[in-house]
């Protein structure tokens, strides 16, 4: 009897001492093990040695074991709760912070590869600019040296609105209001939507894009042109692309200068890519018109100047490989 009642006391001393030490859940479980497990939990084996006793010791000593261990689980729950809250203090949470919005998707691919032509021209020191993509007759054509009844303004199969306003069949609309409002030297670039009247199908839409650049200062020449050209399509196409010059007509430059590059699926040999004529044509350029630097008042005596323009579209599907224009600007997700 004495020396269960000296137990208890050594048993109430160390779960004291321990339950005030344990710093952690897994601490606090181990002690738990400590008192209670069923085979040597020290409140365990004191409930066995009370088989030993007799019966009015039984009786006194009954109820305080049941105490001592309503008490010591009591505890063990206790502090497991201060334990949780004093980690969820010291770890700073703040349940309202708002949290970042989850981004998903991408950029379209023609955001993409805009973005990175610009990201091109600005190196060299063009700016990028845009203009109106609905526009007057003066700016689509009369400026860009295409008078009045000019076979090429039927070409252009334009979609009107009203009057001489129409929807901009080309971005050189953008290219006449900059060379009319800004004084050379003039370095810009210009991606933009274009118009045109045509039923949509695998390869043509009634808009497109298009990304025009322009040049205008004293003593620029072709080689200037031809110089920048070659830079763009090595940065867009690598070290070893072949590009080929050759005289085109285009009504608003004067030489005109259709670009060429060496088909990169067969190297010049033909194949299905390059329709079998080992070259495909990547742009139209030339030296600005004496004409058309004249309407927009810059003076042709003292500045030359050069543009080219190219078709965003095709290039994108090459790029990304979608073999459908209506892919590229549908709704629908294709996988
Ligand atoms: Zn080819």
């Amino acid at each position: 009897m004495d020396e269960i009642n000296s137990n208890i006391e050594n048993i109430k001393n160390t779960f004291t001492k321990s339950i005030n030490d344990a710093k952690s859940t897994y601490e606090l479980e181990n002690l738990y093990l400590d008192f209670f497990s069923k085979k040597s939990g020290k409140i365990t084996l004191l409930i066995k040695k009370l088989a030993d006793l007799n019966i009015e010791e039984k009786k006194k000593l009954g109820p305080v074991i049941n105490q001592l261990q309503n008490e010591f689980k009591l505890k063990i729950d206790q502090r497991k709760k201060e334990i949780k809250d004093l980690d969820l203090k010291n770890q700073s949470l703040d349940f309202t912070y708002p949290l970042k919005a989850k981004s998903c998707g991408y950029l379209h691919p023609l955001t993409q590869t805009v973005r990175e032509i610009d990201s091109f021209f600005r190196y060299y020191g063009y700016s990028v600019v845009e203009g109106p993509e609905i526009e007057t007759e003066e700016y689509n054509f009369r400026k860009l040296n295409l008078p009045k009844g000019h076979p090429a303004t039927d070409l252009q199969d334009s979609l009107y609105i009203k009057g001489d306003i129409l929807l901009r069949p080309h971005t050189s609309s953008v290219e006449a209001r900059i060379l009319t409002d800004y004084k050379p030297p003039i370095k810009v670039v210009i991606p933009g939507k274009c118009f045109r009247n045509e039923t949509p199908n695998s390869t043509n839409a009634s808009f497109f894009h298009q990304y025009q650049g322009v040049a205008v200062d004293k003593d620029i020449n072709l080689q200037h042109l031809k110089g920048i050209l070659q830079e763009f399509h090595k940065f867009l196409f690598g070290e070893d692309i072949k590009l080929r010059f050759r005289y085109k007509y285009y009504p608003e430059v004067s030489p005109g200068m259709g670009v060429d590059m060496k088909c990169k699926f067969c190297n010049g040999k033909g194949c299905p890519v390059c329709k079998y004529r080992g070259w495909i044509e990547v742009l139209g350029s030339g030296m600005i018109h004496y004409n058309t630097l004249k309407m927009c008042g810059i003076d042709p005596e003292k500045y030359t100047g050069f543009a080219f323009g190219m078709g965003l579209d095709r290039l994108v599907m090459q790029k990304f490989g979608i073999d459908d224009i209506r892919k590229l600007y549908g709704g629908i997700i294709y996988k």
